[in-house]
């Protein structure tokens, strides 16, 4: 393979960070992505091989990809998810591996994630409050996720970060408590607005808990001071420190911070470096992509590195000005969350 330049857009932006989805199964149903009898899951002969999972993300390293966060679907039903890290980690320039997982098999898998190379881990939970959990979930699963977290911390992947959305009148009441959880057991609590993403198309821009609201109800309880804005650099969440709050001596952090992903009313399009690769090989260059580019189609056809280069390098340069969820005429994704990969 010849040596080429980043994945530079037509707005200067540069994709850094590769979301790869290992599979589009789940193991719950969150009322705002799945319904609850699940969806057609993609035959398992679509699903990219190691080998070709592999091979496409070595040539994104290739061109400047830095970070590689592995998603899904829930990324840890796929077999031989430690051995996909570690060939990844072999990758030089080596990337930064993270995960995002409902936490559910982090009991069984962290460790040996840790050991295969996994930098960090963001684990999903939206409430402390198990039958809570069952109504948004559909699954009888808090304690595995409580368990999958504490295994995460033993493990060394630090900061583990806790990803919650609220959702009005289920849990919506429960951002301090969330918080306050987080600062004692040594998480980092992010709050995401909650996106027309769902299979179900049920969002409803009226009923989302904004970022603001969520802030209001952090500042209630807790002092936040807003990080300043070069130290964000492309990150979705804006961080607030937390300065004091209950308990401020049990906290289990020395530098106690919150994110919030307000991806709706606070979008971060124009620092966006992200890409992402479907667990049936489509590159999509936005959440809210009306189109993909297939790459298992070529792959499996013989295409050459450079020939594959050459696609990538083409599909991110039309990569989208913007998500336009808040113009008149917006038209939701081709596929829903769970389907692209979060
Ligand atoms: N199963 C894994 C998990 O639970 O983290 C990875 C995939 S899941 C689709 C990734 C993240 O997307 C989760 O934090 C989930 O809460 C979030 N998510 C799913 N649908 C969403 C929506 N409509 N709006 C905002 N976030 C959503």
């Amino acid at each position: 393979m010849r040596a080429h330049g980043k994945l530079v857009d037509r707005f200067g932006r540069v994709a850094t960070d590769l979301r790869v989805s290992l599979i589009d199964r789940c193991s719950l149903r969150c009322a705002y992505c799945m319904p609850p009898e699940g969806l057609d899951w993609l035959p398992k002969d679509t699903l990219l091989t190691d080998d070709e999972l592999i091979r496409l993300v070595r040539i994104a390293v290739g061109l400047g990809v830095t970070e590689v966060r592995l998603t899904g679907g829930e990324p840890l039903l796929r077999r031989g998810v430690p051995d996909l890290v570690a060939r990844m980690a072999a990758l030089r320039p080596r990337p930064e591996i993270s995960i995002t997982t409902n936490g559910i098999l982090l009991d069984r898998d962290a460790a040996g994630l840790a050991a295969a190379g996994l930098d960090r881990v963001n684990v999903s939970l939206d409430t402390l409050d198990p039958e809570r959990f069952k109504r948004i979930a559909f699954r009888d699963k808090h304690a595995a996720v409580l368990a999958g977290l504490r295994a995460a911390h033993a493990a060394g992947l630090a900061p583990v970060k806790v990803n919650a959305v609220l959702l009005r009148g289920i849990n919506d009441d429960e951002a301090p408590d969330l918080l306050g959880w987080a600062l004692r057991e040594g998480y980092q609590m992010r709050f995401i607005e909650q996106m027309p993403l769902d299979a179900q198309h049920g969002w409803d821009r009226a009923a989302m808990v904004t970022a603001d609201e969520i802030l209001e109800h952090l500042r209630a309880v807790y002092a936040l001071a807003p990080v300043p804005d070069p130290d964000r650099g492309s990150a979705p969440a804006e961080t607030w420190a937390v300065l004091d709050g209950p308990d401020r001596a049990g906290w289990a952090q020395d530098n106690p911070r919150v994110g919030v992903v307000g991806s709706v009313t606070r979008p971060f399009c124009a620092d966006c470096d992200r890409v992402r690769l479907t667990a049936d090989g489509q590159l999509r260059t936005c959440l809210f992509s009306r189109r993909e580019w297939d790459l298992k189609t070529p792959v499996r056809e013989g295409a050459s590195d450079d020939e594959l280069v050459a696609l990538l390098r083409w599909a991110v340069q039309h990569k989208e000005l913007k998500h336009r969820i808040n113009e008149p005429g917006f038209v939701r994704a081709t596929r829903s969350m769970s389907q692209i990969g979060g």
